[in-house]
């Protein structure tokens, strides 16, 4: 059995111990400690990870009353030195902790159990037995959880040897295991048999925020981040908004409005451009539409869409030749034709150019990758049609 030290003291960084088995399982490394720091993986909480004499600790978890420690190598002395990867596991408190606030406050508010937990690296989620839960009670629910933070109210454990004896806490969730049973509290918060690491402060957990809460399988989903993950997510949200802000010249009051306002214009001033890009196609339609032999035009100044609109207009009409127009500023070339089979030419010579593309025999499509590809493959085809 391996002594867990970390369920006394969480705090405790650095350990000496000693090794009591060292196994290998294919390529795979374990050592059995005869006491540990490294919580196993558990709960809806992953891991700790650090190093044992130096090496990297690569994975932990629970086999029985034992805990394995996966290493990238066997430590060579029976005496070893263990260090926590601090800053992962006081993340994993702040997110554990705070769920466990959180979830206490939902139960005491609105009797919503919390059916599932889980620690990405990321959010963190909670399923809630709730069907809906509107904006206003998420609200009042992270308001009342950092009000816990803000009083900075104890959490204990106490260790509990039977069912019986654990009826008499006021716990939120029905228990899976019958002895030695773990019962954390958060103080006026919460309370529920946990196996995972927890402060000994609420304030340590620093700050809940909700992000969004979506239904998921009759029940509600609540994405959070709490302690350090919430304020570097603040960081970025911040500087993010602070740079929208300075791009549109706004305050924190004005600048959706003016978003909505730019969007607005932006879409009238697309939409005013399509129309100037259809007279102009139109006027240059004018000028072809009647025309008795083959039109061959490379222009400057139009994307695909206006060579699709031309192609179209003009195999509508009753325009009998061979049509041939390019974009310099897509790449691209279309063909349309009732003499020659445009599908067939582009099959044959496309390839030679780098391009990509083909059709039917009435009209052909094709891109490559520069001008000069689209400019070699337009010559060499321009013999033919
Ligand atoms: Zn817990």
């Amino acid at each position: 059995m391996t002594i867990r030290i970390y369920e006394d003291d969480v705090y405790k960084k650095t350990h000496k111990t000693r090794v009591i088995e060292c196994i290998e399982e294919g390529d795979k490394k374990f050592v059995v400690l005869e006491e540990t720091i490294f919580f196993p993986e558990g709960g809806g909480q992953p891991c700790d990870l650090g190093k044992i004499d130096n090496i990297e600790v690569l994975d932990v978890r629970e086999k029985g009353e034992l805990v394995l420690h996966e290493m990238a190598a066997f430590p060579e002395s029976d005496e070893v030195v263990c260090q926590l990867d601090w800053e992962r596991r006081l993340d994993h408190m702040q997110q554990h902790c705070g769920e466990h606030i959180l979830s206490g406050i939902i139960y005491k508010l609105y009797g919503g159990v919390n059916k599932g937990f889980h620690m990405g690296k990321d959010m963190v989620t909670v399923d809630i037995d709730l069907k809906d839960m509107s904006d206003e009670m998420l609200l009042e629910i992270e308001r009342a959880s950092n009000d816990v933070i803000y009083k900075n109210a104890p959490v204990t454990t106490e260790l509990v040897h039977s069912q019986e004896e654990a009826a008499k806490f006021p716990l939120r969730k029905q228990m899976t295991v019958d002895s030695d049973i773990r019962i954390v509290q958060v103080e006026g918060a919460d309370c529920v048999a946990c196996c995972g690491t927890h402060p000994t402060l609420a304030g340590e957990v620093g700050l809940i925020k909700i992000f969004k809460a979506e239904k998921n399988k009759g029940m509600t989903r609540i994405y959070l981040k709490c302690g350090r993950r919430a304020m570097d997510d603040f960081q970025v949200r911040h500087e993010t908004l602070t740079e929208i802000m300075q791009l549109y010249s706004a305050d924190l009051q004005s600048v959706k409005e003016k978003v909505k306002q730019e969007r607005d214009k932006a879409a009238a001033v697309r939409e005013e451009l399509k129309q100037l890009k259809m007279a102009i196609n139109d006027r240059w339609l004018v000028a072809h539409l009647d025309a008795d032999k083959n039109v061959i035009e490379i222009f400057e100044d139009k994307n695909m869409d206006d060579l699709k609109y031309l192609t179209k207009k003009m195999t509508d009409s009753a325009f009998s030749q061979t049509l041939c127009v390019g974009s310099k500023q897509d790449f691209g070339v279309i063909l349309a034709s009732s003499t020659v089979n445009c599908g067939q030419i582009f099959k044959e010579h496309i390839q030679n150019f780098n391009g990509r593309g083909g059709g039917s025999p009435k009209m052909a499509q094709g891109s490559f990758p520069s001008e000069e590809d689209m400019m070699n493959f337009l010559n060499e085809i321009t013999v033919l049609i």
